[in-house]
C-alpha cells in the first residue's frame, strides 16, 4: 500500500509542476498580433494551444505594465510564423504532450490502483477466513485450514503430575498404537475424550503427549476460531478436518476450547449464531458417521465444561471425561523439576520448599515461575539460579512489577493503617493463617498487600474458616475507619471479594439459616454472555433481596469482629504500623518479632 502512494504523489507532483507553467498575464490574440507586427516581442514559447512571450519592453495593458504575457494561439493562422521570422523573434517550441515518463504513469495508474486494492483485500479477506479467502482458490493460494502434525514430540513424560489424566489416556495410546490387539482383548472402541480442567493445567500439552505416545498424526484446530468466521466456514472446516484425518487414521482430532462452539444450543440472545450452531451440528455429525472400523480418536478441551451442549457428551460421542486438576505438592514439584530441567539451580534453591509456597498455581504458572527466575538471574548477570530470583519471580506473579508511584507520607500512612489491620487480624484470628508479608510498596494494581499463605493444599472450607477469611478481608477497612476515623477508595476490592465470599455463602453454601440450605443461582453466568444476569435463573425477586441482606448482615457481623480485635490489640497494632512506615515491607521473620504469642483464643 504504502508503495502505491508513493507513485500516486510522484505521478499528482508531476502534473502539477507541469500545469504550473501558465501565470503569465493573458492578453488578446489581436494584440499579440499587432505586438509582434510593430516588433515588440522578444521570444516565445509555443506549446501547441498557446503560447508565453517576451516583450522588448514593458507594455500597458489594462493599466498594468507588463514585460511577459500569455496568448492563445489562432487556430492555423499562417500569417504568424513569416511575421515572428521577420522581426527576428527567437521562437522555442515545447512538445504540447507530456513527458514520456508522466504519461506511462497516467495511464498505469488507474490500474496499479485496482490491482493493489485488489490485492489488499484479497489479503485481507485470507486473513479473516484463513482458507484462502474468496479470491483465495483464483490467486491459487490455498492457505491452512488446521494444524497437522504428522509427528508430536511431547510425551507424557513431558506431562508432570497429572497421574490420573495419563492412566485414563494410556488406554487411548494402546488402542491408537494397537487397535488389532486392544479389540481382540475385548476392548470398547475409545471415540471421544472431553479433557476438563482449569486454565492452564496442561490440558492441550497432555492431548499433544497422546499423540507423541502413539506415534500418529494430530489434527489440531481451536474452537474459537470458528467464531469469527463467515457462515458456513466452521461447519466445512470441520468436515475437511474429518475427512483429512480418515484419510489418515489411525490420527487424532485434537479440538481445544470446545466450548467456544459447544455451548449449548439455543443459548445466545436473538440471531446471528448461526455459525456456532452450524459448527456444531457439523462436528456431530461427523463424530455420528464414525465406521465400526475407523480409527480416529477425537480429544477436546475445555474449561467450562457446564455450558456444553448435552448433545456433546451423549454415548459415541464425547462420552469420556478425563480431569484435569490443579496439581497438588508433589505434582508441583514434579512440574518445576520438569522446567527447570538444564537449568543451572544454585544449592539453596529447594524445589519442595517453591512447590510448598505456590499453593493453587497451575501448571502453566509454574512454568512460567522458573521462566521468571531465570530472566531475574539473568538480569542480576549470575550464571546461576538462586532462591532469591525464586521469589522475584514469586511476586512479579502473584503481586505484579513494581510500580514508580510515590506516596506521599499521607497516604503512605493510611496505606500502612490499612494493611496493618489486614496483617493484625489475620494473627488473632483462629481458622486463618498467619500473615506472611506485608507491604506498602506498591506493586502492579495495589498500594500496599498482606499475603496469608496457606501452606497445605484445600479442597474444602468450613463456614469458621470463610468467617476468619471476610474478618480478615474487612480488616483494613475496620482499621481505617476506627484509627483515621475516615474511609478511602483503598478498601474497593476488599469489600468485592468480601461482598462476593458472604453472597456465596448465603446462596450456594446454605450457611444462612433464614434461607436455609438452598441453592441459589442467581449469580450464575449466562451460558452464552458469559456475565451476570440476575433474573434470568428464576429466582424470584423477593429471593434475590433476601439474599443480599443476609449478605449484608455476615459483612456487617464480619467488620465489626475485625474492629474488636484492632481495638483489643491497639498496642501491637500501632508497633506493626510504626514498624512498615519505617522499613515498608515486612518479612515472616520481622512479624513474628513484632507480635507476641498469640493468647489462647
Ligand atoms: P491448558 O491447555 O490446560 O490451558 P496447556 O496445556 O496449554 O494448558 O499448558 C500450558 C503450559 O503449561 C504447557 O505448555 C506447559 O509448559 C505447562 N504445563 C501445564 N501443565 C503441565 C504439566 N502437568 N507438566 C508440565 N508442564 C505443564
Ligand atoms: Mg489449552
Ligand atoms: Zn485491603
Amino acid at each position: 500500500m504504502l508503495a502505491l502512494l508513493g507513485v500516486m504523489f510522484a505521478a499528482m507532483w508531476l502534473w502539477k509542476t507541469n500545469a504550473e507553467s501558465t501565470t503569465e498575464t493573458p492578453i488578446p490574440y489581436s494584440t499579440f498580433f499587432n505586438w509582434a507586427k510593430e516588433g515588440k516581442i522578444e521570444s516565445v514559447v509555443l506549446d501547441g494551444e498557446g503560447l508565453n512571450g517576451k516583450l522588448k519592453g514593458p507594455e500597458t495593458v489594462n493599466g498594468k505594465s507588463i514585460k511577459s504575457f500569455h496568448s492563445n494561439l489562432a487556430p492555423n493562422d499562417l500569417n504568424l510564423l513569416p511575421i515572428l521570422h521577420e522581426k527576428e523573434v527567437r521562437i522555442e517550441v515545447k512538445s504540447q504532450q507530456q513527458p514520456f515518463g508522466v504519461q506511462v504513469l497516467m495511464t498505469l495508474l488507474p490500474w496499479v490502483l485496482i490491482i493493489g486494492v485488489w490485492v489488499w483485500m484479497s489479503r485481507r479477506a485470507k486473513g479473516m477466513l484463513g482458507a484462502g479467502g474468496p479470491f483465495g482458490a483464483f490467486m491459487g493460494n490455498k492457505g491452512r485450514k488446521f494444524d497437522k502434525a504428522t509427528s508430536v514430540q511431547v510425551t507424557f513424560e513431558d506431562v508432570a503430575g497429572s497421574k490420573a489424566a495419563k492412566a485414563d489416556l494410556w488406554e487411548i495410546v494402546e488402542f491408537l498404537k494397537e487397535p488389532e490387539r486392544f479389540r481382540r482383548l475385548g476392548g470398547k472402541v475409545p471415540r471421544g475424550v472431553l479433557l476438563v480442567g482449569p486454565p492452564g493445567t496442561g490440558k492441550t500439552l497432555l492431548a499433544r503427549a497422546v499423540a507423541g505416545e502413539s506415534g500418529v498424526p494430530f489434527y489440531s484446530i481451536s474452537a474459537s476460531e470458528f467464531i469469527e468466521m463467515f457462515v458456513g466456514l466452521g461447519a466445512a472446516r470441520v468436515r475437511d478436518l474429518f475427512k483429512e484425518a480418515k484419510k489418515n487414521a489411525p490420527a487424532i482430532v485434537f479440538i481445544d476450547e470446545i466450548d467456544a462452539v459447544g455451548r449449548a444450543r439455543g443459548a445466545g440472545l436473538g440471531a446471528g449464531h448461526d455459525e456456532r450452531e452450524q459448527t456444531l451440528n457439523q462436528l456431530l455429525s461427523e463424530m455420528d458417521g464414525f465406521e465400526r472400523n475407523d480409527l480416529v480418536v477425537v480429544i477436546a478441551a475445555t474449561n467450562r465444561p457446564d455450558v456444553l451442549d448435552p448433545a456433546l457428551l451423549r454415548p459415541g460421542r464425547f462420552d469420556r471425561r478425563v480431569l484435569v486438576d490443579r496439581p497438588e505438592l508433589a505434582a508441583r514439584k514434579a512440574i518445576l523439576t520438569v522446567h527447570s530441567k538444564g537449568m543451572p539451580l544454585a544449592p539453596d534453591v529447594n524445589l519442595q520448599h517453591v512447590a510448598e509456597n505456590t499453593v493453587g498455581f497451575s501448571g502453566a504458572d509454574l512454568a512460567n515461575l522458573v521462566n521468571e527466575a531465570a530472566l531475574s538471574a539473568t538480569r542480576q548477570g549470575r550464571d546461576n539460579i538462586i532462591a532469591e530470583n525464586f521469589s522475584e519471580a514469586f511476586d512479579k506473579i502473584v503481586l505484579g512489577d513494581p510500580r514508580d508511584t510515590k506516596l506521599d507520607a499521607k497516604e503512605k500512612n493510611r496505606v500502612a493503617i490499612h494493611e496493618s489491620g489486614h496483617a493484625l487480624v489475620a494473627r488473632f484470628s483462629s481458622e486463618t493463617d498467619p500473615p506472611n508479608r506485608v507491604s506498602i510498596i506498591p506493586r502492579g494494581m495495589a498500594l500496599g498487600v498482606t499475603q496469608q499463605s496457606p501452606s497445605i493444599d484445600r479442597h474444602i472450607m468450613a463456614q469458621g474458616e470463610l468467617e476468619a477469611r471476610l474478618r480478615v478481608l474487612m480488616a483494613g477497612y475496620a482499621a481505617e475507619r476506627l484509627v483515621l476515623g475516615s474511609i478511602s477508595t483503598g478498601a474497593e476490592n476488599d469489600l468485592k471479594e468480601a461482598t462476593r465470599l458472604a453472597t456465596h455463602m448465603v446462596a450456594h453454601y446454605g450457611m444462612s439459616p433464614r434461607l436455609g440450605p438452598v441453592y441459589y443461582d442467581h449469580d450464575a453466568e449466562h451460558a452464552f454472555l458469559g456475565q451476570r444476569i440476575a433474573t434470568e435463573s428464576g429466582t424470584s425477586p423477593t429471593t434475590i433481596s433476601v439474599i443480599e441482606e443476609e449478605a449484608r448482615q455476615i459483612l456487617g457481623r464480619a467488620l465489626s469482629e475485625a474492629t474488636n480485635v484492632i481495638t483489643e490489640q491497639r498496642g501491637q497494632f500501632d508497633l506493626l504500623v510504626a514498624s512498615l512506615l519505617e522499613h515498608e515491607s515486612l518479612e515472616r521473620e520481622d512479624l513474628a518479632k513484632i507480635f507476641e504469642p498469640p493468647s489462647v483464643p
